[in-house]
């Protein structure tokens, strides 16, 4: 179960030409949105969220989808992505969901989404 990503778009559009990177907090079947700030210094090419603003997500102790985006590059996890949110062959946190949103032009134009299953981040059906 993903949520409706409307306001991912949204978030990522207006970070454009830097990598927008927010997320979604699950409670039952509720998502709620929150957008978070890239603070790295190549914010074209990468993100870093706060240390600060990550502990409070993971802190919260609820299904986690973040959703980042990739500038004018594809919906699909790069080799980072995968080095990022996959430590000692398991997922960072358990029940994370994660998103790309392909952003070219300041539009979204796809987005992939991944759950780690079987031992690797497989793909969901796509959303837009
Ligand atoms: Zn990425």
């Amino acid at each position: 179960m993903t949520p409706d990503l409307t306001q991912a778009r949204l978030h990522c559009e207006a970070a454009y030409p830097n990598e927008g990177v927010c997320a979604y907090l699950r409670t039952g079947s509720t998502w709620r949105f929150v957008p978070l700030e890239n603070i790295s210094e190549a914010p074209h090419t990468s993100f870093v969220i706060d240390p600060l603003a990550w502990m409070k997500l993971e802190r919260a102790n609820q299904a986690i989808c973040l959703v980042h985006s990739h500038v004018d590059g594809p919906a699909e996890l790069s080799r980072r992505d995968l080095d990022t949110f996959t430590v000692d062959g398991r997922p960072l946190l358990p029940d994370l969901v994660l998103v790309v949103v392909e952003v070219r032009d300041r539009r979204a134009v796809s987005v992939g989404e991944w759950s780690f299953r079987n031992g690797a981040w497989e793909p969901i059906a796509p959303a837009l």
